[in-house]
């Protein structure tokens, strides 16, 4: 173990903008194949969106036998702001990713790192966002690394909260970098999270159907609402869903302020839902898609507007009651 490499890469992260770091040997994620065995028993059905996850749990050093441990960074979302029209209908997770931005400084920042480990002579792949291209079960290997916890709605929660974006890096060192996690458990008898899920995705603490999610559905779902769910139920939602985050006692934070984030006071127009089913197809295309952090694929617009019609629907029923 080269204990002075982990200190090196742990401190590096921090200077490059990370809000904490830790490396785990790829050994660590062994103990969570049979949590998620448990997981998709309870689930049917969900293997289809699971699939490609529990491959990189199970299979990590057959898929990339030279990997040796994982570097696993957070950043806080928490420090911008998010204009309160997006609230309620664009999750926080995709549109505050400053994955999406590559012109930004934060964005540059990650490169750095990247840049470093090279002139290092590490050899590593990841670099992804939480996102469909990843390499590595993230949340997995940040719960691992003592950067947080789960919480009882699956999220990955830090010191302050379940608002940070994930990187992740397979590397060939032999490095391990724990942090001392400080982040108190869920109370046993909250259950706030599941209260918020109006389609019951959250069934039990811990576990969530996918094909019940509308943070699935309005996404990689293809936007319609499946026969076993309610369209009303899918609220004002455009693209993903923070429900159970939002309602969650360990989410509090005033998101009226902050640093803005990129471009994104300047969208807030166009993402309307009116304006999204309005917009020519290449204007969502090269303004939005982009911000969905590779939720909706580019030649898929539609789903924005199936989402953007049902949103004003229920919006327009709410206010009825
Ligand atoms: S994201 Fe929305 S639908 Fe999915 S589990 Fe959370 S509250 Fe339920
Ligand atoms: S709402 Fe309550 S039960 Fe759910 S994740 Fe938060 S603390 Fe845990």
């Amino acid at each position: 173990m080269d204990n002075s490499l982990s200190r090196k890469i742990h401190d590096m992260a921090i200077e490059c903008g990370y809000d904490g770091c830790g490396i785990i040997p790829l050994s660590a994620l062994e103990g969570y194949k049979e949590r998620f065995d448990e997981r998709l028993a309870k689930t049917p059905g969900s293997e289809m969106v699971y699939g490609k996850l529990y491959e990189l749990l199970t299979n990590t050093q057959e898929l990339f036998p030279w990997a040796k441990s994982i570097i696993i960074g957070t950043i806080w979302m928490g420090k911008y702001r998010y204009p309160a029209s997006l609230q309620g209908k664009y999750a926080k997770g995709f549109f505050l990713s400053v994955d999406t931005v590559p012109e930004s400084p934060e964005y540059k920042k990650k490169i750095r790192f990247e840049s470093w480990m090279r002139e290092q002579g590490i050899k590593f792949a990841g670099g992804e966002e939480n996102a469909p291209g990843m390499l590595l079960p993230l949340r997995q290997a940040a719960v691992a690394a003592g950067l947080g916890i789960f919480r009882q709605n699956n999220f990955f929660y830090g010191p302050k909260g379940s608002y940070y974006e994930l990187v992740g890096y397979l590397t060939d060192r032999e490095c391990e970098y724990i942090n001392e996690c400080k982040v108190r458990p869920c109370p046993p008898k909250c259950g706030l999270c599941r209260k918020a899920c109006k389609t019951h995705a959250l069934f039990e603490p811990y576990t969530m159907h996918p094909l019940s999610c509308v943070s699935f559905w309005t996404t990689f779902g293809g936007g319609v609402v499946p026969p076993h769910l309610q369209e009303a139920d899918f609220g004002t939602w455009i693209c993903g869903c923070d429900a159970c985050q939002d309602a969650c006692p360990h989410n509090r934070h005033d998101w009226t302020v902050g640093e803005s984030f990129y471009g994104l006071d300047e969208l807030t127009e166009l993402l309307e839902p009116n304006n999204i089913i309005a917009a020519p197809a290449e204007e969502l295309r090269d303004r939005v898609i982009p911000k969905t952090a590779m939720h909706i694929p580019p030649d898929k617009v539609d789903i924005l507007r199936i989402c953007a019609e049902r949103s004003m629907k229920n919006e327009a029923a709410a206010a009825r009651q």
